[in-house]
Order: C-alpha cells, then structure tokens, then sequence
C-alpha cells in the first residue's frame, strides 16, 4: 500500500487529490493547509494520518484544539510543514501548496527518499537545478502532476527511448485570448478569475490569465525533461483536450488527449507505472468536435517573452522571476496593481536583481525576498 502525504490538501489539487484516494490504494501519512481548518478537520477525521499542519500559527492552535480527542500530531509553520513533508512515513509526497512555500519541504522530502507528485511547479522554476540535482542523487522520481508535463510524461513512457526533438507545450490562451495590448490596460479582477477551461486557485487563475502560468511551464519542462528553452514551443489550444506533445527527430508528434480534468494526471502520477480507473469523465472526439490553434502574442502577454528570457539566462532568474510574479500577482489580487502591471513588475525584478550564475539554496531564497520587494515597490 502507498503512504502519501499531501501538502496543500485543502487546495485545489489537493481536494482532487482526496478524491480519487478511493481509486488507489493509499494510506495517507498527513496532510496541511495554510488555514483552512474545517476541511482540514474533516480530512483528517475520514483519513487518519499521522501528522496534520497549519502553517498559520493561529490556525493550527485552533485546529489542535480541534483534534485534541484523536492521536493525529497537529504541527504549526513552515517547520510543521517540513515535518510532514520528511517525517509521516510517506513514500510518496504530493506537493500541492502554491508558491515558492513548496521548495523547502520538497528538498525534505526528496532528502528523505521520497519520491516526489509535484504539482507546484514553483519549485522547479526557483530552483530546478537544485531539485534535480539532488532528486538524482538520492534515487527518487518527480513525478509531474501539472496536466502538460504528465501529457508529455505520458507521452515518454511510449518513446522507446528516443531523444525528444521538440516539445509542444499547449495553453488554452486563458480568459483574454484575441484581446490586443492596448484592450489588456483596463481588464477587471473579476474577469481574470474567470477560467474557459480550467477551476483553480486565484494564484494560477491569474498566472493563466497572464499566460505567466505558460512561461513558469515552460520552465518546469526544461528541467523536467532537460530540454533547452528553444526546443520548447508553446501553442494556444482553446479547447484543452490535447494536454502536450512531443517531437521525435523524424518529425513524428506523440499527444495526450483527454478532457480537462485534474484528476487522471494526479491519478497517473500516484499509480505509475500502473494505470487504473479514474473518475475523469471519458474523452468523446465528435463531442468534443473541432480543435484549434495559434501562436502565442507576445505583445499582449510579455509574460511568455520573460519567462523566456529567465529560462535561457538560467542562474537565479527562475527565482527572481518566480518571486516577483508571486508579489505582484499578490497585489493584483489585492487591488494595489493593475493586470497589465504584473508583467511590468516582474521585468523590473528580472532587471534589478543581481545575478547568480550557480545560486545555492541561500542564493535562490534572497533572490526571492529581493525579488519580491522590487515587485511590489514597482
Ligand atoms: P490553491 O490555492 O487552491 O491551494 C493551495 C494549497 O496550499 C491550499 O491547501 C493552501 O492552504 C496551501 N497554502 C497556501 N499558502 C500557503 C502557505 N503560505 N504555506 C503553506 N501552505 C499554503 O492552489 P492550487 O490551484 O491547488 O495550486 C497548487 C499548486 O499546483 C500550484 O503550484 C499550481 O501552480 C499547481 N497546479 C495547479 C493546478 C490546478 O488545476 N489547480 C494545475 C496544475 C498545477
Ligand atoms: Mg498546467
């Protein structure tokens, strides 16, 4: 039987995560959440893990309180959530907090010899180099959960082994797809959070909605799958039914179809190699009807153009990148900035923050913070 423990679990992914337990044989070892404590209650009383954590220390005292009549641990912070990372007994973590938050405890975790479901792609953006390295080093996988990296994992399990030539990264263009940059200045809140395809967490609603949630994947495939920037294509596919694609030297494409649906990649990355039933509804090709596609516009979302840069400049530009997105999109949510000032913010980061060529774990943290307070000092 699987030991999994889930950080994030009252997210998005980490809901969904909760879901197909049924479909898998799994113990769950624990599991965490910033502060949302009634669900995380009602988790851990159906699920029996061994260690719970709130990050927010306010909300993990209430949540002791709470499971003060059952043995599960209930830790607080950042520390708490390494804990559950590197210490329930998991095999298998599935990082599904959003956000930079996720490095520390998956580099626990991975020192712990566990293999890794990682849907918070931050992680590899700040630090890809870092994460693989030391993933190699200790013999684990990372096991990607994002639905475009699963496509393209999927995907690789049929190569045979052949190098991939290209890889096609599909976005499904968000909620201002067509709009020109002149039309991107005066976009809403209310319409960013407004998803064609997908239902997510604010932080990557909106990182779809700039299409920065593209550029941080394209970052994620070329240290998932050790592919140069330039051998990573992005194509807008307004239905999401192709997930990704790759390219062979003969020019051969190799796809992963199936409606949106979060479910099989989570499900994909807990059971592989196996493949069991899921709950995801079933792909109907003449239902689903016709497909479309078309290149990204740059000029409407510079996002893709600078996570370009960072992913060919390497060195700490992922983390500046990552922190200062995270900061202004922070902002944007608050109502401080404007939509199309979130891209500026993270060039003047990209600009600003000195460069690293080989950043340590330290490097990658400062080059966060500082990050981040260029961000939102604008
Ligand atoms: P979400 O906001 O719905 O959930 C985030 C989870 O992390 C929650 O459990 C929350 O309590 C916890 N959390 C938030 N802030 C935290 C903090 N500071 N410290 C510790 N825990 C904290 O987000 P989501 O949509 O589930 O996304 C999670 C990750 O998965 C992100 O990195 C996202 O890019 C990635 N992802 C999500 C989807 C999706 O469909 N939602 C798809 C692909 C990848
Ligand atoms: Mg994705």
């Amino acid at each position: 039987m699987k030991k999994i423990a889930i950080l994030g679990s009252t997210g998005s992914i980490g809901t969904q995560t909760v879901d197909i337990l049924p479909s898998i044989e799994a113990e769950i070892t624990a599991l965490t959440t910033f502060h949302r404590i009634d669900l995380l209650e009602k988790q851990a009383r159906a699920l029996h893990p061994k260690m719970v954590c709130a990050v927010d220390e306010a909300a993990a005292k209430d949540l002791k309180t709470k499971l003060a009549d059952t043995d599960i641990e209930v830790l607080a912070g950042e520390d708490g959530l390494v804990t559950c990372a590197a210490a329930s007994g998991a095999d298998t973590v599935v990082t599904a907090v959003v956000g930079m938050v996720g490095l520390k405890p998956t580099l626990a975790a991975i020192d712990a010899g566990c293999d890794i479901a990682l849907a918070n792609k931050e992680t590899l953006v700040c630090a890809g180099k870092l994460v693989m390295d030391r993933a190699r080093e200790k013999h684990v996988k990372i096991l990607p959960v994002d639905s475009e990296h699963s496509a393209i994992f999927q995907c690789v399990q049929a190569a045979g082994g052949n190098p991939l030539a290209k890889i096609i990264l599909t976005a499904s263009g968000g909620p201002f797809f067509g709009k020109t940059a002149a039309e991107m200045r005066s976009v809403t809140l209310e319409q960013a959070l407004q998803h064609p395809n997908w239902s997510m967490g604010n932080k990557i609603t909106i990182d779809s909605a700039t299409m920065m949630n593209k550029g941080l994947e394209l970052i994620e495939a070329m240290w998932l799958y050790d592919m140069p920037q330039e051998d990573i294509e992005i194509v807008i596919h307004r239905e999401s039914i192709i997930h990704s694609a790759i390219e062979f030297a003969d020019g051969a494409v190799l796809a992963q179809l199936g409606v949106p649906d979060m479910r099989l990649p989570i499900q994909y990355a807990l059971t592989y190699p196996a493949r069991l039933p899921c709950k995801a509804e079933r792909l109907n090709l003449a239902k689903a009807g016709s497909f479309s596609f078309y290149e990204p516009d740059e000029t409407a979302f510079p996002s893709i153009r600078l996570a370009r840069s960072a992913a060919a400049g390497r060195g700490n530009l992922g983390a500046v990148l990552s922190g200062a997105n995270e900061a202004a999109v922070a902002a944007f949510l608050a109502g401080d900035i404007a939509f199309y000032e979130i891209a500026e913010r993270v060039e003047k980061a990209l600009l600003d923050v000195r460069f690293v060529k080989e950043p340590t774990l330290s490097d990658i943290l400062e080059s966060d913070r500082e990050a981040r307070v260029r961000a939102v000092n604008g």
